[in-house]
């Protein structure tokens, strides 16, 4: 079947979409890098952007890591970036519980010491970091001691999450106004060499069951996402370019907010999943269909360099 919408981005075509933009957002993991590597040609085409007048930002669903931590990572890979263009869930999730979600009193934390930096950096004091070890019996764990100052329970990802975790949270989302927020739904990291390992989406719904409630959920494709950026820097819907590797996150998040979009395929999805999406005659997947593809974003440096 012919791709009609997803055209392949080359020649002159790749200066005619830069033109049109202002700023480009790109996704880190399989867009710029892969784990602790940068994608060839991608620190060139980053500080070629800016040098010429872009605005660039880095979206990424990865709750790992602080603002600074990106910023340094970034640094040390030969990116030209600011801790500011950096909106990863960690940050984004403690900027949504402070704004939308109107926290007053603590978290409960299900994730990672980077992101209780990011809540305390919001002012958001946050419980439960670390191992957690079930003790007692069925009624020790119903009746576990809560801190009654946890106003919300946020679920990221976390290399300790337990059962001891899961129960926790389940007590204090018993409670009707407890808040409960989710930095993403990703359901496997990949590796290279066709590994994966678990998501945080995993857990999220280990603890959307346990709870019998859902999450209100941060990350892409959430336009939450858009929003966070959008509501620091001006930024004009029809003037961004969102730049992914996923067609069910970065794709469906430049798609339900208005944003040109381009598929690398430096990453997971491919141009087969692209032509299913299309074949489908489903509404919701055919928001996951981009504008534009290239096999890595080192095809655009061309364009920028001349
Ligand atoms: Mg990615």
């Amino acid at each position: 079947m012919a791709v009609s919408k997803c055209a392949r981005l080359s020649g002159a075509s790749i200066g005619d979409l830069l033109d049109s933009v202002d700023s480009v957002l790109f996704d880190c993991d399989g867009v710029i890098w892969r784990g602790d590597q940068a994608i060839p040609g991608a620190p060139e085409v980053i500080n070629s952007l800016k040098k010429g007048g872009k605005r660039v930002f880095f979206v990424t669903n990865n709750s790992t890591k602080t603002r600074k931590m990106y910023a340094d990572k970034l640094g040390k890979l030969g990116f030209n970036a600011r801790e500011d263009e950096v909106f990863g869930t960690a940050y984004c999730s403690a900027v949504y519980l402070k704004t939308v979600c109107k926290l007053d009193g603590k978290v409960y934390l299900i994730g990672s010491n980077a992101m209780r930096q990011e809540l305390e950096t919001m002012g958001i004091q946050a419980v439960g970091v670390g191992p957690d070890h079930i003790s007692g019996v069925q009624n020790d764990w119903a009746n576990v001691p809560l801190d009654p100052e946890v106003k919300a329970v946020l679920v990221g990802f976390d290399e300790h999450f337990s059962y001891a975790k899961l129960n926790r949270a389940l007590q204090y989302l018993c409670n009707p106004e407890c808040q409960f927020v989710g930095t993403n739904t990703d359901t496997r990291l990949p590796l290279e060499g066709d590994k994966a390992v678990p998501g945080t989406g995993c857990l999220l719904k280990a603890v959307e069951t346990a709870a019998q409630r859902q999450a209100q959920v941060v990350g892409k494709p959430s336009s939450f996402m858009f929003k966070c950026v959008a509501s620091q820097f001006v930024l004009d819907p029809n003037k961004c370019l969102m730049v992914g590797d996923r067609l069910d996150t970065d794709i469906m998040l430049g798609s339900s907010c208005g944003l040109k979009t381009l598929l690398t395929l430096t990453g997971v999805s491919t141009i087969a999943d692209v032509e299913a999406h299309q074949r489908s005659g489903c509404p919701i997947r055919q928001e996951m269909v981009p504008d534009y593809y290239v096999d890595s974003i080192a095809e655009i440096l061309p364009a920028l360099q001349g």
